[in-house]
């Protein structure tokens, strides 16, 4: 089978631009006529810092990255983001709640740390909108490292839909913790839900405003696919494995704030006497932050990807910036949900028509027969439309269009559910 007979429409990893890879084999082999391949050369030649200079002035160009953010790469993954989130919001949090006390207290050690245990205790809390399957897992890693007395869940928008995601509560019912009293370290939510096929349509009006609280967004699954007010942010962190690049690399954009010597950090002893979590080195931002990414060995190679395909996009759109990728891939979504809403009697689409996601197209087709289904997926495969299988626990029909998904690709899965729907 050749590539170009195959439209692919798996959730991540997931297609990247062809151009991109057959450059990818050249330079893996033999990068700049050095004789030596990409993975081969060392993080910390002059080659990989031109490379993490350039990846990161594509990103910086496409959303318009003002210049008091900073832009990390880590090994994490974005599972490995769910935690460092906790680990150097909590840190900041404990630090600064530390010198508040002493400045009231004085140099009375042990009374701060009484206070400071009291204040762990009682106002500690971390703010999780969980509107999808991922969201419920970086809520649930908080509730581990940090204890689940300690995590917040605003909104579990399962509650308002028969146990099942597929929705976004309205901001009324929201249970953010209270401004007036410090309100959360963090609120954090997933701006694509890659499973259920729910996505944020706008920022959250809750959390717009001079004193609202810092923000953290995964946006693993819609990065880089429409304009983004990075401002709004304190966090943005996504895998790079379904728009940007291949697997192995995290992206988090961050607020310089976060860094010192503006936000200081908790001291690891100071965290073990609260009973709070000491992360991992290579999670710690200030870390990552100092060492411009390279404290220890990045995969340059996946830089390099990931920096490909942010230059053409660069190229292609120009002036737009990400706004060019935006209209393609809301055009190919509708494409596909049109055509979806056409055929109620064969298909029906999982989530909420407000909160549709752009990325993960999720449906079910003749009500969820488990046989019919299957044909579905064979009938697809055999036209060259791979990848449609739902997630394993929540089965369907899936079809992710990432930025990689072209019009032609997107065309031709409208054609074929077309078809299916006539008996065609
Ligand atoms: N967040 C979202 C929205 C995802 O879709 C995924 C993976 O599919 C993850 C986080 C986890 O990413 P990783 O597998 O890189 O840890």
């Amino acid at each position: 089978v050749n590539r170009s007979d195959v439209h692919y429409f798996g959730a991540g990893p997931a297609p990247l631009p062809t151009h991109v890879l057959e450059e990818a084999a050249k330079v893996l082999l033999n990068f700049k006529d050095k004789g030596i391949g990409i993975c081969e050369i060392s993080h910390r030649s002059p080659e990989a810092n031109a490379i993490l200079a350039d990846t990161k002035q594509a990103l910086a160009t496409l959303l318009d990255i003002p210049d008091d953010y900073d832009i990390l790469f880590l090994q994490s993954g974005g599972s490995g983001e769910f935690s460092a989130v906790v680990y150097n919001l909590v840190s900041i949090w404990v630090e600064k709640k530390r010198a508040q006390i002493a400045q009231e207290v004085g140099d009375d050690n042990d009374e701060v740390l009484k206070r400071l245990r009291k204040a762990v205790d009682e106002e500690l809390k971390l703010d999780y909108l969980v509107t999808g399957s991922w969201s419920l897992k970086a809520s649930q890693e908080a509730a581990r490292l940090v204890g689940a007395k300690h995590v917040n869940v605003a909104v579990d928008a399962r509650k308002s839909n028969d146990g099942r995601f597929g929705t976004i509560p309205d901001e009324s019912t929201w249970t953010l913790t209270s401004r007036e009293k410090g309100g959360p370290a963090f609120v954090y939510f997933c701006d694509n839900e890659t499973v259920d096929g729910v996505e944020f349509p706008q920022f959250p009006k809750s959390l717009v405003g001079e004193d609202a609280p810092w923000v953290c967004a995964d946006m693993s699954s819609n990065f880089i696919s429409r304009k983004v007010d990075v401002r709004k942010y304190a966090v943005i962190f996504g895998g790079a494995q379904k728009n940007i690049g291949n697997t192995g690399i995290a992206i988090v954009i961050l607020r310089k704030s976060l860094l010192p010597p503006v936000a200081q950090y908790a001291s690891p002893d100071l965290l073990r006497q609260l009973n709070l979590p000491v992360g991992p080195i290579v999670l710690d931002y200030p870390t990552i932050a100092k060492n411009n990414s390279l404290y220890n060995t990045l995969p340059i190679f996946d830089v390099w990807v990931a920096g490909q395909v942010m230059a053409s996009l660069v190229d292609s759109y120009g002036a737009k910036r990400i706004g060019g990728q935006e209209e393609i891939s809301n055009d190919k979504a509708r494409l596909i949900y049109d055509t979806l809403d056409k055929y109620p009697d064969v298909y029906r689409v999982v989530p909420d028509k407000s909160v549709r996601s752009r990325m993960n197209i999720c449906f079910r087709v003749h009500g969820g027969d488990a046989d019919k289904e299957k044909q579905f997926l064979a009938d697809a495969e055999r036209r060259g439309l791979t990848g449609l299988k739902g997630h394993r626990s929540v089965g369907g029909i899936r079809a992710s269009n990432y930025n990689a998904v072209s019009l032609d690709g997107a065309s031709k899965l409208v054609t074929f559910l077309n078809d299916y729907a006539r008996g065609a």
